[in-house]
């Protein structure tokens, strides 16, 4: 079966500085895949190309087969990915159930009432709390308000970029359920994270990014026992 995403020799520049620099993964339906590296390494700068909020310089990206490199975010998210981003960037003086809504916005059919009622099921907390101010929320609530307002585009892959950062090690656990739970309901996972203890026991395969390139990868389990993760991404001596 064909990869469902496909990122072939992917180019991208700010001006002249390369920041990705001719990497080349795949995603297979039903998988979580992670991004690692350290600060700067070009993990945002691929999860925002592949949403279309960046334009390659050069390479391919492959969705379902179908080429999507360049194309602009809204057709992308209307192609089934959407994207969780980092700082989750939800609107602090809008509602709870506004914010959400707005991750449907692209949608035309009548069934986001519905998608409404099963993002509070995975989220409780934020059906309690629909009618709030989103600023009012702790991190850890904010971070779930940005994967329900993702979820609310129905992505078939869901790219998540530093979904634990600034989170206790509680809601940190909370976060990596849901996404398992995410997976279990049908969705593939492109998952970027600095916690690469927690998003490697969840990952089928991990990347390992540096400088642009990437480095190695291998199964999550795998990276978990390597002796270079270890000693540079889980702080083991
Ligand atoms: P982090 O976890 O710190 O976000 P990252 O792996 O996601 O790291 P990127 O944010 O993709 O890394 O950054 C890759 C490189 O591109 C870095 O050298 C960064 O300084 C540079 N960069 C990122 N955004 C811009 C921008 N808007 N303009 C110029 N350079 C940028």
């Amino acid at each position: 079966m064909a990869p469902m995403l496909e990122v072939k020799d992917l180019v991208v520049a700010y001006g002249r500085v390369r920041a990705v620099k001719g990497i080349s993964f795949t995603i297979d339906e039903g998988q979580i895949v992670c991004l690692l590296g350290t600060n700067g390494a070009g993990k945002s700068t691929t999860l925002r190309t592949i949403s279309g909020l960046l334009r390659p310089e050069s390479g391919s990206i492959l969705f379902e087969g179908e080429p999507i490199g360049g194309l602009k975010p809204h057709k992308i998210v209307a192609k089934g990915i959407a994207q969780s981003p980092e700082g989750r960037r939800i609107f602090p003086e809008m509602s709870v159930e506004d914010n959400l809504r707005l991750g449907a916005y692209s949608r035309r059919d009548s069934q986001v009432d519905d998608d409404l009622g099963k993002i509070f099921e995975l989220f409780p907390i934020l059906g309690e709390r629909r009618r709030q101010r989103a600023g009012l929320f702790s991190g850890g609530e904010q971070q779930m308000l940005a994967i329900g307002r993702a979820m609310m585009s129905r992505p078939r892959l869901l790219m998540l970029d530093e979904p634990s950062m600034g989170l206790s090690p509680l809601m940190t656990t909370t976060i990596m359920r849901t996404i398992e739970q995410l997976r279990r309901d049908g969705v593939t996972i492109l998952l970027v994270e600095q916690n690469a203890q927690a998003a490697l026991t969840l990952a089928d395969h991990g990347y390992v990014l540096e400088v642009g390139q990437i480095m190695y990868d291998d199964a999550g389990s795998a990276l978990l026992d390597d002796d270079r993760i270890r000693r540079t991404y889980l702080g083991a001596a």
